[in-house]
């Protein structure tokens, strides 16, 4: 039985970063949600925008629910709540997500994730709604996520791999916006194209 230990202080532990990244996400997640606010996202697409300047590179990824836990409902059951949590875990873990050229010399510095269904827990213990009450509404929530990298050698960011699809598999597109130090620039990203060249 004392094998299995740590497994369990593992899972508490990721439960913690969870709980730790969702409380930091409030405010550059927030910017980004008042701004898509009005306009109800479409699932299976997601939004990145990344931005290089100086030896920052930043990451900003916005995704339906939908896509990164299968649903958009508060999470009802303790798997939901569960998957959820992992979930965030999961998206805390820009490193591995964004896998950039090594001979840029990039590390993460600041990961932030945030959702409206990670806060379902504090929800329900501070309002009892009716049973049904929201059975009729159209429900639709997101993940917002943002990561701060400093890179050693900034002119040096071939390409950037995304591995988003491998963790989400629900995810079908990426649109991603890169502001660069040579202009602006546009590409929809794929299982089979997940690759963006600097
Ligand atoms: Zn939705």
């Amino acid at each position: 039985m004392r094998a299995k230990r740590p497994l369990t202080a593992i899972a508490v532990c990721l439960a913690a970063i969870a709980v730790c990244l969702a409380a930091i996400a409030v405010p550059s997640a927030g910017a980004l949600a008042a701004e898509g606010e009005h306009k109800p996202h479409v699932h299976g697409e997601s939004k990145m925008r990344l931005a290089v300047e100086g030896s920052t590179l930043e990451i900003e990824l916005e995704s339906p629910a939908h896509d990164i836990v299968g649903f958009e409902h508060m999470p009802k059951t303790a798997a939901q709540r569960d998957a959820v949590k992992r979930a965030v875990a999961a998206l805390g873990n820009g490193e591995a997500l964004f896998r950039l050229w090594p001979g840029a010399g990039c590390k993460l510095r600041e990961a932030e994730v945030e959702t409206p269904l990670a806060e379902a827990e504090e929800h329900e213990k501070h309002e009892e709604h009716k049973e049904g009450e929201h059975a009729d509404e159209e429900v639709h929530s997101e993940f917002h996520a943002h990561y701060r990298f400093r890179c050693a050698e900034p002119g040096r960011l071939g390409a950037v791999e995304v591995m988003l699809f491998e963790t989400f598999p629900k995810m079908e597109e990426i649109e991603l916006g890169a502001v660069l130090p040579g202009g602006q620039r546009a590409k929809t990203l794929k299982p089979g194209s997940n690759r963006f060249d600097f």
